[in-house]
């Protein structure tokens, strides 16, 4: 007979929104359960994703800066890389932070479970461990699965020359060349990982610009960046097919509107977007919907279709991103607690961690052109910033965007260093509403990288003292 207990609730997935979730529903009394399929807690944010990439991209950044000194009259020789080490180091942090979770989890009293769930109905999850299986019959579940990396139609994972980001993260080896496809976060954040750690990168991107979905303005000076750090970027070209060759090597047909030309890599990462994991696990037996992208449909409350059933994450809808799954876990455990919450936020924050970074919240100008949305816009350029000028970051910019009438901020977007940290300030000025005097009359620190951000609302108000804007 399989194993079975009973709890008040139970959380599927222990990512950044999962395990904020258990957490969050422990502290406000309940009985938890967190299942993770993995041994480790912390989901692909942590295990695969944010957390490894940021650590390597970290060395990458310190190897740049060091280039860059050589212009400042400070060389240093070549450095060598010892990929084990690089590794270790990597596994370590990630490490650290695994065992964080599962303190925080033992503390509070949360249980874990290592284990795959489905559902068998709609109070009822099975989860398997390895040949064992058991059973956990819930008042409230919140589904936090996540997703997992898309492929190409028609190519398979099982190369082991073929990555993913997971693969990619693992580090094995520095490829001589790597072909990068799809010219959006992973594909850029990992390219330039590997180009700094000594790989020729190619990105072959499907649209006509690299990060599609950003203000070009702002893609720009990453863009320029890359063009000097990577072997070729090639945009409105899409990849055709992709086989083994000699050597473990892959040969690589791409297209666009010039013809058909075939390279061969080392190895090709394949970035090209992420799937919901929705189909593992066996939502037909419940009455919980899916879109048409497999997409868990959720109300502000982060209700499924089936009332005691909740998705948050990646799972429940874009932008898949780890602060959208936290933020939303914790809606979900005060709701099925009874606590009054609902997902309720102006602006989530989208942060492209290469250097420089990019960086933007709210409304874009992408987005208000295609929406016909009427905005009025204050820019200022880190050419003028003094210590802009002084880290090597002219090309950076700050911008942010008004409504005409009320000239309360709608959008705020940053290319540079740290644009990822700043941008915090833009989000608070939209969740509270501030208009653009209050931004430009808020005193900022000088000289920093923040006080762009005033500065662009001075711009915007007339009042700037730091630029001459002839007077209209
Ligand atoms: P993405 O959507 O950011 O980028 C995928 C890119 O691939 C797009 O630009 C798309 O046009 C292109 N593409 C699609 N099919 C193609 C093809 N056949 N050939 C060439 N190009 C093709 O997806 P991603 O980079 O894989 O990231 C997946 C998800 O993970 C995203 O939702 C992202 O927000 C999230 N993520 C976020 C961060 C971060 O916040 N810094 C980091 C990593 C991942």
């Amino acid at each position: 007979m399989p194993k079975s207990e009973q709890v008040e609730i139970a959380v599927i997935g222990a990512g950044p929104g999962g395990y904020a979730a258990a957490f969050r529903a422990a502290d406000l009394g309940k009985k938890v359960v967190l299942i993770d399929r993995d041994s480790e807690l912390g989901g692909v944010c942590l295990n695969r994703g944010c957390i490894p990439s940021k650590a390597l991209l970290h060395i990458s950044k310190v190897i740049g800066e060091t280039s860059h000194l050589a212009k400042l009259g400070i060389s240093y020789n070549d450095p060598t890389i010892d990929i084990n080490r690089v590794r270790e180091h990597k596994n370590g942090i990630v490490k650290k932070l695994n065992n964080g979770i599962a303190q925080m989890a033992e503390a509070r009293k949360v249980k874990t479970i290592q284990g795959a769930a489905s559902f068998l109905s709609n109070n009822l999850i099975q989860i398997k461990t390895g040949a064992e299986s058991r059973t956990v019959e819930f008042d409230k579940c919140i589904i936090a699965a996540g997703s997992t990396s898309s492929m190409i139609p028609g190519v398979t994972k099982k190369h082991p020359s073929l990555l993913t980001s997971k693969t990619a993260l693992e580090l094995e080896s520095i490829p001589e060349r790597l072909l990068v496809v799809g010219g959006g976060v992973i594909g850029l954040e990992l390219g330039q990982v590997y180009a700094a750690l000594g790989a020729a990168v190619s990105v072959v991107e499907f649209l006509p610009n690299l990060i599609p979905e950003a203000d070009t303005d702002l893609v720009k000076p990453l863009h320029q960046k890359l063009k000097k750090q990577f072997e070729s970027i090639l945009l409105s070209s899409k990849v055709s097919s992709i086989e083994p060759v000699k050597n473990s090597r892959l040969k690589v047909v791409i297209e666009n509107k010039k013809g058909k030309t075939t390279d061969s890599y080392d190895k090709v990462l394949i970035a090209v977007g992420r799937k919901p994991n929705s189909h593992l696990l066996n939502l037909k037996v419940t009455d919980i919907e899916t879109d048409e992208k497999g997409f868990i449909k959720v109300d502000m409350y982060q209700r499924t279709t089936t009332k005691n059933i909740f998705a948050i994450g990646d799972i429940s809808g874009n932008p898949m991103l780890a602060h959208k799954a936290t933020h939303e876990g914790k809606v979900a455990a005060e709701v099925a607690s009874g606590q009054p919450s609902a997902m309720d936020v102006r602006a989530i924050p989208s942060v492209v961690y290469t250097d420089p970074e990019v960086a933007w919240a709210g409304l874009t100008e992408t987005n208000a052109k295609k929406n016909k949305i009427e905005y009025e816009k204050g820019e200022f350029p880190w050419a003028a910033s003094g210590r802009a000028i002084a880290i090597g970051a002219r090309q950076g910019k700050t911008k942010l965007l008004f409504d005409p009438e009320t000239k309360q901020i709608l959008g705020i977007g940053i290319v540079g260093p740290s644009a990822g940290d700043i941008i915090s300030e833009g989000v608070l000025a939209i969740e509270m509403g501030a208009d653009s005097m209050d931004i430009g009359l808020s005193v900022h620190p000088h000289p920093t990288l923040g006080e762009t951000i005033g500065l662009a609302a001075e711009a915007f108000e007339g009042t700037i003292t730091d630029l001459y804007v002839p007077k209209k």
